[in-house]
């Protein structure tokens, strides 16, 4: 069995990180600087892994950039030693190599991109709304979906090869109310433009009331294989409150027609903090729910836009809204009791069946590329991050004389990266792992969380957040708390 070095190495890691990271010029002192570097190789020389020959080259780079006082060659040389390292540090140590090799296996899968398509189109605006949907007509409707074959034809112009794509997500709006022949066309356009996997994830979000055994058996025919259903409550009482157009009964008939269609991986969208919502109506919920055949339950809080008509009546004094400790305590309730029923919390808001997470929402989190279409949709491409025009007409327009509907966009620096990382990652209940952060970024995570340490002892001893030298994450209250924390990162 080699020699077990991982504490010489952790200690020279932290050194050089000071030094490198911290500002201190000391670092740009040739004998320093070797001295240094020849420590971490020796903390790790005789592995049997040690490619000398790399190694020493390395050292000449790191000399001659040190000579030239080139601090980023020689930050450069330093990231690929330190990965070299932990590589070598990971072989040996079995645990951790497993873990790691779990992640890294993790992320080979995902690196697929998604697609997104919005389809802005509703039955009837609710009360609460906030998204980019509108009621529509026939004409309108499809118009729109002939623009956005036209925006993937002109996407696919720039592109100089296919790539691959694992996740299809329609989402609105309710893309459930347009002809399954307009999903299954951009469907069909997608398998042309990008290389689909066999196995891809392609989501259709519907309402109860606008699903029937027809519809359902049409969609899966167009190629839909997973459903996102607004369900948001089994209290009629509170659907009527908030203008829903379905009744409880119809969620069940909704899942009745779906299951009958062949569909087994669905997802119900639930809302806590409903108007006349309480402690009993929300466990009703909550048990009828988890009852269901689905393989995916989410749970969002309702948060009203100033404008929205219920923002409007509940600033006139009704209707009833529970009080935010309630609403609380019954986030918390609801973990445990979803769990209890099999349905594993992986985000803040998200609860699935082992295998069942939302391909989709993983790769906004985990920061995997998205390419979105449609009105007001927001795209990344791994760099850039861009979002299309939220108004109907200009963005009809724009595609069909063959130019390009994207508003805004911007490149993602290395600095906001990071932020995102924590930003994003930290709503997942696996946090971020502090070692992919530190394989993946130029400043490892220990120099973007050097400034950050007293707040983040602060969440530790309220019990916000777990850390330890890995991974970095959010306990149950620090998830009920998010923002809380979330804030630090921006
Ligand atoms: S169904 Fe969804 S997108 Fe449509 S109005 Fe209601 S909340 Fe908004």
């Amino acid at each position: 069995m080699p020699p077990d070095n991982s504490d010489a190495f952790n200690k020279i890691k932290v050194k050089l990180y000071r030094e490198i990271y911290g500002g201190n010029k000391d670092f740009l002192l040739p004998g320093r600087a070797s001295k240094s570097f020849n420590a971490m190789r020796a903390a790790t020389r005789r592995r049997p892994f040690e490619n000398h020959h790399a190694s020493n080259s390395l050292l000449s780079y790191w000399q001659a950039a040190i000579r030239q006082k080139d601090r980023a060659g020689a930050e450069n040389v330093f990231v690929r030693r330190y990965n070299i390292c932990k590589y070598m540090h990971l072989r040996m140590n079995p645990e951790k190599t497993t873990d790691d090799n779990k992640n890294r296996r993790g992320r080979k899968t995902e690196t697929a991109a998604g697609c997104y398509f919005h389809i802005p189109f509703c039955a009837r605006k609710c009360a609460y709304c906030q998204f980019l949907s509108f009621t529509f007509d026939e004409k309108t409707e499809t118009r729109y979906a002939n623009a956005v074959l036209m925006e993937l034809r002109l996407f696919a112009e720039r592109l100089s090869s296919a790539p691959p794509v694992d996740s299809i997500y329609f989402g609105g709006g309710t893309p459930g109310l347009i002809p399954a022949e307009h999903i299954a066309g951009i469907i069909n356009e997608c398998r042309r433009i990008f290389h689909v996997t066999a196995d891809c994830e392609i989501t259709l979000e519907t309402n109860p009331g606008a699903v029937s055994l027809e519809k359902a058996a049409d969609y899966r025919a167009a190629g839909v294989n997973r459903v996102s259903l607004g369900a948001q409550s089994f209290s009629d009482a509170e659907l009527r409150a908030v203008g829903r157009i379905h009744s409880a009964a119809q969620i069940m008939e909704s899942l009745a027609a779906l299951a009958g269609a062949g569909f087994d991986n669905i997802n119900l969208d639930l809302m806590l903090g409903l108007p006349f919502q309480n402690a009993e109506s929300w466990r009703a919920t909550l048990r009828a729910a988890a009852g269901c055949p689905v393989r995916h339950i989410s749970v969002y809080m309702l948060e009203l836009d100033e404008r929205s008509p219920l923002a409007v009546q509940t600033a006139g004094g009704k209707p009833f809204l529970p009080g935010e400790d309630l609403v609380a305590d019954l986030y918390l309730e609801t973990i445990n009791y979803l769990v209890s029923r099999g349905l594993y919390q992986y985000e803040i808001s998200n609860f699935a069946r082992t295998g069942s997470s939302s391909r989709h929402n993983m790769k906004y989190w985990r920061r995997i590329p998205v390419y979105g279409f449609g009105l007001g949709s927001h795209s990344f491409d791994g760099r850039f991050r861009y979002a299309n025009v939220s108004e109907i007409e200009n963005y009809c327009r724009r595609v069909e004389s063959g130019r390009s509907p994207v508003d805004r966009s911007s490149e993602v620096a290395e600095k906001q990266a990071l932020e995102e990382t924590f930003f994003l990652g930290l709503r997942l209940a696996a946090g971020v792992d502090l070692r992919e952060v530190a394989d993946d970024f130029k400043d490892p995570a220990a120099g973007f969380l050097a400034g950050r340490e007293k707040a983040l002892e602060d969440f530790r001893e309220k019990g916000l957040i777990d850390i330890n030298s890995s991974r970095l994450r959010l306990t149950e209250k620090g998830m009920l708390l998010s923002n809380e924390v979330l804030e630090l990162f921006i």
